[in-house]
């Protein structure tokens, strides 16, 4: 009998894989790419990944694995050179990116806790007498960890019995629980097909009107019939009751009708999207105009593995990427189009399966366990009939275990969202999307209206394929940009008010006479403030005392709606006080503005019409931000108030102002891609104006209306930009010229920390000599109660990098096998953002 040994990765912070022998009974079905639950330390289970089997005795004892998981390898030699490069690339280990990669679901270990899964029927007959056990342990207990079930029940094998109670839908992972996605309903109501008949509905009129009880009952069927145009379609339920003026409609009369079955209710997903396959469209019928057809035409042809699309916003990029993927779905391969942020998608995944209907797959991170587990199945299906041609979603969607991979899109790839940043892997998605590409030999376009200054410069060195799309599509102008000078308004409300009042001048005349117009129109209004909350902070007039986080370096944020002071780091959050602590004066002011105060200020100044906002403190709850999208698409909203959220992709055909509230906040940022980012965040906020129909306006508010990137905003100049900006980080050495490196060292203790950032700079420039740079204290220094440190490496881009990340690992690790510094945490950023 041969004796195998298999190499596994666990999915845990740990280098490397391990090493666990077979026994004989599985020497027969061990594969790479199947999960297997071993031992990994005293007593805890993992399910971990077999990467390679082998005959190679071990020099040491080494466990067997306790048993299999999977009948098939549930990931591919592809996915495992993709993590092994992602998790080199990025200074982690594979264990990080299997535990980021993998749906929990599949991530089954001694410590996780599972539970009864919430649509199990509770049918019992076709549960194995362990499986009963468990579904009884459970149904007392409610949630409990592997490890006690084990216990209690005494079966060794536990966790394959657990899995495949997972598969079958009776339990599910607790932590799957917490996150399930329940798409938004909404209830309809539609008459029944009894009463479909002309006739049949007369009589039940006639039988409704002869009796004065039953009179609100005739109200609501008359209401009903005047909404679904006879009974053809379906009506909301909101809708159908909503008094809107009219006398109200009685609810019981209602509930009666449904009763007595003349009226039916059920509910349907709501969202942007209501597509069937029957409804879909061939792409052919796409006709694309001259610039479409031409950067259409260089994309499918181009000889670079890399192209970038760099098209105006509304110059049709979308409709190019269609036809992009129709040609390789033509040919029955799949198609990874990735956004920054998958909450923003709806509009895009409508647009999407109305050419490919249910070939599209969208991979969501909040999806529940079950629904995540069947989009990898069918991405990964071998025959091309059952599996999803189109996957489409945000940098997770990269870890799919993909059949046939022809095409990459990354839309939007200049957006920040695109990094991660905690924990490790600290990847980006559209730089690891380029290197899942080549692993497959496919193509990857990358679209943007304001392309990152990485990926335009790999397009003037050639090193990409580049297609420019300069006009808006349908001969739609760009929107006039114009500026609101803040210095003269503030001048202006001083000689009028003859004080130095401050209120109110977060608005100049300029942009409140143009909402005032846009509102009369019954036009749209977007608001872009990139600070949440109401005012920055809040500040003593007489000492200048301004109310701290205790655990982080920063100052606290008043939040109206909460009448508190919280920390945007921690969440730490303290009453607002009403007198200064230091002095006890109590000429506490308020400073800067957040989306809070505008949303509030607009409900004062415009008192008629209904203003929104749309940031991380209103969008916390899940699906809030599809209504608010939903609404201001259906115009029940007149000015959306928003952080960055507001500048995303997103395409309304009523909006005719967009006022950018400070522009000096975006400019004046301490970061060298602050001006940038600053010309990205504009002019995609203006792409917003005037999409459908006519010429929008875009009013941008600032104390310096003559500041390079205003003035290239202006003049809608991304090529000036591009140049002033690549000028700047040749001289400064900054990317795309030069490569970074950020070490972020964390303490609790200070002291300790600084011997710490000293020691690794002083043995990192011994062999890097000046490309060390620091340790320096961030902008915030402390968060959570840590003490924070960084070090920043800096190679030019000609330099081979990966011995020095190499060596980069050692020096750290050395200096924490250190135990002065045990507890000392290095974090690894490479090509921080
Ligand atoms: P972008 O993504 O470049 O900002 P979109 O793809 O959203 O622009 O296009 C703007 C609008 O123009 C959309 O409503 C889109 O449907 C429409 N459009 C673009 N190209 C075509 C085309 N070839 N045929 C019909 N409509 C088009
Ligand atoms: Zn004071
Ligand atoms: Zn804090």
């Amino acid at each position: 009998m041969q004796t195998f040994f298999v190499d596994v990765i666990l999915p845990l912070h740990i280098h490397g894989t391990y090493t666990y022998r077979v026994p004989q009974e599985y020497n027969d079905s061990v594969r790479v790419g199947q999960r297997v639950v071993v031992q990994f330390g005293s007593r805890r289970l993992y399910s971990a990944l077999v990467r390679r089997i082998h005959e190679e005795v071990p020099k040491y004892r080494v466990k067997y694995i306790l048993s299999i998981l999977d009948k098939q390898p549930i990931v591919t030699e592809k996915q495992f050179l993709f993590w092994e490069w992602l998790a080199d690339y990025y200074m982690s280990y594979v264990g990080d990116v299997m535990a980021i990669a993998l749906p929990s679901a599949f991530r089954l270990a001694s410590e996780s806790s599972v539970t009864i899964h919430p649509d199990y029927s509770g049918e019992l007959s076709d549960l194995t007498d362990n499986e009963l056990r468990v579904v009884q342990l459970l149904s007392e207990h409610n949630v409990m960890t592997v490890e006690d079930i084990s216990r209690a029940i005494g079966l060794q094998k536990m966790m394959p019995l657990l899995n495949t109670m997972i598969e079958r839908e009776i339990i599910v992972m607790d932590e799957d629980l917490h996150q399930r996605f329940k798409p938004r309903t909404t209830t309809y109501v539609s008459l029944s097909p009894l009463y479909h008949e002309e006739d049949e509905a007369r009589a039940l009129f006639d039988q409704l009107e002869k009796k004065k009880t039953t009179q609100k009952q005739v109200d609501v069927l008359m209401r009903f019939m005047q909404m679904s145009q006879f009974g053809k379609e379906p009506v909301p339920r909101r809708l159908l009751l909503d008094s809107n003026g009219d006398s109200p409609l009685s609810e019981s009369a209602f509930k009666t009708l449904v009763r007595n079955g003349v009226l039916e209710q059920f509910d349907k997903e709501e969202s942007f999207i209501a597509q069937d396959e029957a409804d879909t469209v061939s792409p052919d019928s796409i006709t694309l105009n001259a610039q479409q057809q031409e950067a259409f035409g260089y994309l499918s042809t181009c000889d670079k593995p890399v192209a970038l699309l760099h098209g105006v916003t509304s110059s049709g990029k979308t409709e190019v990427y269609i036809k992009l993927i129709h040609e390789v779905v033509k040919q029955g391969k799949q198609v990874l189009f990735l956004l920054p942020e998958i909450a923003l998608t709806a509009q895009i995944i409508n647009r999407l399966r109305k050419y490919f209907g249910k070939t599209v797959g969208v991979y969501h991170s909040r999806f529940s366990a079950s629904q995540r587990a069947e989009v990898w199945t069918h991405t990964s299906a071998a025959d091309p009939a059952q599996r999803y041609q189109v996957l489409l979603g945000a940098r997770s969607a990269l870890f799919l275990p993909f059949a046939d991979l022809g095409l990459v899109i990354v839309d939007e790839e200049h957006d920040t969202s695109y990094k991660q940043y905690d924990p490790a892997p600290r990847y980006h998605g559209r730089d690891s999307a380029i290197y899942l590409a080549h692993l497959w030999q496919a193509r990857t376009v990358l679209g943007s209206a304001t392309p990152s200054l990485e990926s335009y410069f790999n397009a003037q060195q050639g090193k990409y394929g580049l297609a420019t799309m300069t006009k808006r599509y349908g001969g739609l102008q760009m929107p006039e940009v114009l500026c609101a000078d803040m210095k003269e308004e503030t001048a202006r409300v001083r000689r009028e008010r003859g004080t130095a009042s401050a209120r109110s001048t977060h608005f100049s005349q300029f942009l409140l006479n143009h909402i005032t117009e846009a509102l009369d129109n019954k036009e749209q209004v977007i608001l872009f403030q990139n600070r949440r909350g109401f005012s920055l902070r809040i500040e003593c007039d007489d000492c200048h005392w301004v109310p701290q986080c205790q655990h982080c370096d920063v100052s606290l944020v008043y939040h109206k709606a909460t009448n508190s002071m919280r920390c945007h780091y921690c969440g730490y959050s303290i009453p607002v006080p009403s007198e200064c602590p230091a002095c006890h004066s109590h000429h506490l002011t308020m400073k800067g503005v957040g989306t809070e105060r505008i949303e509030d200020d607009l409900s004062i100044l415009f008192p008629k019409a209904r203003v929104a906002r749309m940031d991380l403190d209103s969008t916390l709850q899940r699906n809030r931000y599809l209504e608010i999208l939903n609404d201001f698409q259906e115009r029940r909203i007149d000015i959306l108030v928003g952080t960055q959220m507001v500048t995303k992709g997103l395409d309304f055909d009523n909006v005719s102002v967009v006022g950018i509230v400070s522009a000096d906040n975006l400019i004046y940022f301490p970061d060298f891609r602050a001006f940038e980012r600053a010309f990205q965040q504009m002019t995609q906020v203006s792409g917003r104006a005037g999409r459908h129909g006519h010429q929008g306006k875009v009013i941008i508010q600032t104390y310096n209306p003559y500041h390079q990137a205003i003035r290239n905003v202006i003049d809608n100049d991304y090529a000036a930009m591009y140049d002033s900006q690549i000028t700047e980080r040749r001289v400064f050495r900054y990317p795309p010229y030069y490569r970074l490196i950020e070490l972020t060292l964390k303490h609790r203790d200070q002291e300790v920390l600084n011997d710490a950032a000293g020691i690794l700079a002083r043995d990192l420039r011994e062999v890097f000599a000046t490309r060390v740079i620091g340790p320096e204290y961030p902008s915030v220094s402390r968060v959570r109660g840590l003490y924070i440190k960084t070090i920043l490496l800096r190679f030019e881009r000609t330099e081979a990098i990966g011995q020095a990340k190499h060596i980069t690992l050692d020096i750290c690790d050395r200096l924490k096998a250190d135990k002065h510094f045990a507890s000392l945490q290095i974090h690894f950023d490479v090509d921080p953002q």
